[in-house]
């Protein structure tokens, strides 16, 4: 299989605003022992992320958001630079979704997605497909897993937020709360 990013400014990681799913956070958290709130913020859902609406919440208002990897000036804030390479700096627990890029699934075969910044094909072998054909698979069940927690997130806890006074309903202070509420082992 040929690697393209050893010859890439990583550049998916720069342009890129990474979506997190609930097992991403505990693979993260349980790897560096950081605070979620420490790498993650809300982004708004728009039309860029709207087949992510499924996985959407609300911190008050209307307005609907996703949970996204915060980011620095040159990227994803675990993009770190060592001498003249940047290398992720989370490898190890990177989410699913930055071990699947540039992939997609159609029919059980891997596929490059058309708008991939990669410099040059990543020429599959069989075996380099069913790596991320396993990758996709495992990205599938986190996400299934995340709509069932999220949706009781949605449903029970956030209403009861709303009750609370206004200083315990801030944007802040339940985006705290979710983040808490996505972290507790299940
Ligand atoms: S987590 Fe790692 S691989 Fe994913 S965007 Fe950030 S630096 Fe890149
Ligand atoms: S996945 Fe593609 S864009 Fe990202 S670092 Fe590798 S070669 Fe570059």
């Amino acid at each position: 299989m040929t690697i393209p990013c050893f010859a890439c400014q990583s550049s998916c990681c720069s342009a890129y605003s990474v979506l997190l799913n609930s097992r991403d956070i505990m693979r993260i958290k349980s790897h560096l022992g950081l605070s979620p709130s420490k790498f993650i913020s809300p982004v708004p859902l728009g039309h860029e992320n709207a087949s992510y609406e499924p996985y959407s919440f609300s911190l008050g208002d209307k307005k609907r958001f996703l949970l996204a990897m915060k980011m620095r000036k040159n990227g994803c804030i675990f993009l770190l630079k060592f001498k003249q390479e940047e290398r992720c700096g989370v490898h190890f627990a990177r989410p699913n979704v930055c071990r699947c890029y540039p992939f997609s699934f159609e029919h059980g075969h891997a596929q490059e997605v058309p708008e991939k910044l990669c410099p040059s094909s990543w020429e599959l072998t069989r075996k380099g497909e069913k790596q991320f054909g396993d990758c996709y698979a495992n990205m599938q069940t986190d996400y299934s897993a995340y709509k069932v927690r999220l949706d009781s997130w949605n449903s029970k806890i956030y209403p009861k937020l709303l009750k609370k006074t206004f200083k315990e309903r801030t944007p802040e202070r339940i985006f705290e709360n979710l983040l808490e509420y996505l972290s507790e082992e299940v």
